[in-house]
């Protein structure tokens, strides 16, 4: 039997992980994540375990741990980049790491090096323990999540050195929030996340002075679309995942919530039900944005100079799609409000994700979250935005990822409005909570 662990004296440790990746500056761009990864190469060498350090570009470090155990691997995964802060408007700087009464304060305190900082922390105590293994436990702390394409990261490391990081089971940010309706607490796994379609609408012209308008203008055909597009309303498609979410929390309500719950997933009823949930305003608008593809256009370019008339106008929309929407769909669907004057052209493309609720590893969070939280239910979810989990699922269809930093908001005040904000700051009550909850789920699982 393991020795019980002294979690007094793993709060500080786990806390002193945080404060020090918080101290080092990994804005991506341009990342410079190898300062990360230098440090806990360091950590896990001092406690005689071996590492891999790579650099996907120059400073652009990534580095991943194993634990032996054979058969199917679990992942815990992290990016250790951040993004972009406005240190002036922050009361602790971004980088400074501060302990205040009991927040730990800086860039990437929720997003994600709180996280890594739990994983790494939960990997030490796997090996001090000397647990015996039933399956591989796999440690990793990547680049380049936050920015663009991601090519520097965990997508890297499966292309150059897939030994490192393949693993059936992954865990890493999304999910693990908690919330309430009328009194009953729920945490959230994250299993699914939107695709991302994001492309140029292109419409060409005739050239002209600025002094002789005519029809033939290509920045009016850009603004046209551009409008039909900011008033569309795009039909609904519910995904397995929204509905297992609205399905799980409406097992626990009265069967009037129930109802309402279950006819958002109707179209024709989905509209009038939505205001009338006991959630909070951003849970509906999140849900609104869940239950169709969205089309936010982002970005304008045309003409040069203002008494000339250009031959080509552009806009940049960010779409995003309902997992089993492909682009091609997506287009045949905003077509009739941009219009045919204008061309479009993918940028970026990655497919919408769902993992499956039937899982060994899910069951493991739902068992173990109700060790820690007996009042509370579980329910999978799925994000509007994207995670690592867009660089491995196309490249490793079987991979089942599931966000999870479990994280209860009655300790922290209005902290997940802190995300990529101003003043991030975790609280040590919820870092050791996560910590210990992943600790369990990992030796559940593994062992
Ligand atoms: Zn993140």
């Amino acid at each position: 039997m393991p020795e019980p662990i002294d979690w007094d004296s793993v709060a500080s440790e786990v806390t002193g992980y945080l404060q020090n990746l918080l101290r080092m500056d990994t804005t991506n761009p341009p990342g410079n994540e190898r300062l990360a990864a230098d440090y806990i190469a360091g950590v896990l060498t001092n406690e005689g375990l071996h590492s891999n350090l790579t650099e996907s570009a120059p400073g652009r470090g990534n580095i991943t741990a194993r634990l032996e155990g054979g058969g199917d691997g679990l992942l815990l995964l992290g990016h250790t980049d951040v993004v972009a802060s406005e240190p002036d408007k922050w009361i602790h700087p971004p980088f400074s790491g501060r302990l205040d009464n009991g927040y730990v304060w800086g860039r990437g305190a929720l997003d994600m090096k709180n996280m890594v900082a739990a994983q790494l922390m939960v990997f030490l105590l796997i090996k001090r323990q000397g647990h015996t293994l039933s399956r591989d436990v796999i440690f990793a702390a990547t680049a380049d999540e936050e920015a663009g394409k991601g090519d520097h990261g965990v997508g890297w490391l499966l292309d150059n050195h897939p030994e490192q990081v393949e693993a059936p089971y992954v865990i890493t940010e999304g999910g693990g929030n908690d919330f309430e309706v009328n009194g009953q607490r729920f945490y959230t796994c994250q299993t699914g996340q939107k695709g991302i379609c994001r492309f140029r609408m292109t419409a060409e012209g005739e050239p002209g002075h600025g002094s002789r308008p005519h029809s033939d203008n290509a920045v009016v055909k850009v603004a046209d679309a551009a409008a039909g597009l900011g008033s569309a309303s795009l039909p609904t498609h519910v995904c397995e995942t929204l509905r297992a979410f609205l399905n799980g929390i409406g097992k626990t309500q009265s069967s009037h919530v129930a109802r309402k719950l279950r006819d958002v997933l109707d179209p024709d009823l989905s509209e009038e039900a939505l205001p009338e949930l006991p959630l909070s305003t951003q849970m509906v608008s999140g849900l609104q944005a869940l239950l169709r593809n969205t089309a936010s256009v982002t970005m304008l370019q045309a003409g040069q100079k203002i008494n000339v008339i250009p031959t080509e106008a552009t806009a940049w929309v960010d779409g995003r799609l309902v997992p089993g929407r492909t682009a091609e769909m997506f287009f045949e669907e905003i077509r009739p409000f941009t219009g045919n004057q204008v061309e479009f052209e993918v940028d970026q493309y990655s497919p919408g994700l769902e993992a499956g609720i039937s899982s060994p590893i899910y069951a493991t969070i739902v068992d173990v979250m109700g060790d820690h939280d007996p009042e509370a239910v579980v329910v999978p979810s799925i994000s509007t935005g994207g995670t690592d989990a867009k660089h491995i699922c196309p490249r490793r269809p079987d991979t089942q990822v599931y966000g999870f930093m479990p994280h209860r908001q009655e300790s922290g005040e209005e902290e997940w409005g802190l995300i990529h904000g101003h003043n991030e700051r975790t609280t040590v009550e919820n870092l050791v909570f996560a910590t210990r909850v992943l600790h369990d789920v990992v030796v559940r699982f593994c062992t």
